[in-house]
């Protein structure tokens, strides 16, 4: 039976890898993500380089990107954790380093809570890593808890911890 088609929504993803050559894997990553039916990447940010949180381990590369999709949330869950998984990304301690870590972070304008997934990212709005990259690409996005736009909510951060810009976003 066919499944029906999801409307298209524009989505907002954040990439992360600390282990490995961790800038080609965001590059790989996104050009994984694309060749996936009901997935399109529109656009990405800069990458930048971040001080790790939780434990002792090397500093992080991150960025963002808009998608275009027309898969339902947790569907796209399933296609971003089955890119960290091919990437070769091992679950270990929570936080700990990664080749790929892949976090939904705003779809659409919906809010969403279920035993996988929580959406807007509920940690985003304290993240330099995830905002400032964000701005980049999506700066009038209204998030739908606060209802305050990305740029707003970046240039809010009361620090940037680390947080350093590499090169321009595609
Ligand atoms: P953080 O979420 O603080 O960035 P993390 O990325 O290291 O931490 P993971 O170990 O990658 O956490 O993911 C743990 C679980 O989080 C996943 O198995 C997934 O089901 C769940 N999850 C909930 N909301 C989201 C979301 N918006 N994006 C990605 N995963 C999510
Ligand atoms: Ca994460
Ligand atoms: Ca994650």
């Amino acid at each position: 039976m066919a499944t029906t088609p999801e409307p298209l929504q524009q989505v907002a993803i954040a990439l992360g890898s600390n282990l490995g050559a961790s800038r080609t894997t965001l590059d790989e990553a996104l050009e994984a993500l694309d060749r996936n039916e009901g997935v399109r990447v529109i656009r990405r940010s800069s990458w930048y380089r971040s001080a790790p949180i939780g434990p002792v381990q090397p500093d992080y590369v991150n960025g963002c990107a808009l998608l275009e999709v027309s898969l339902a949330p947790e569907a796209l869950l399933d296609v971003l954790q089955a890119t960290e998984n091919r990437f070769g990304r091992v679950r270990a301690e929570r936080w700990g380093p990664r080749t790929l870590d892949l976090d939904l972070i705003l779809y659409g304008a919906q809010r969403i809570a279920t035993e996988r997934l929580e959406v807007p990212h509920p940690r985003m709005a304290e993240r330099a890593f995830v905002l400032l990259p964000l701005a980049e690409i999506a700066a009038e996005w209204i998030d739908p808890v606060s209802g305050r736009p990305v740029a707003e909510l970046a240039a809010a951060l009361s620090d940037h911890g680390g947080v350093e810009r590499l090169e321009e976003g595609a």
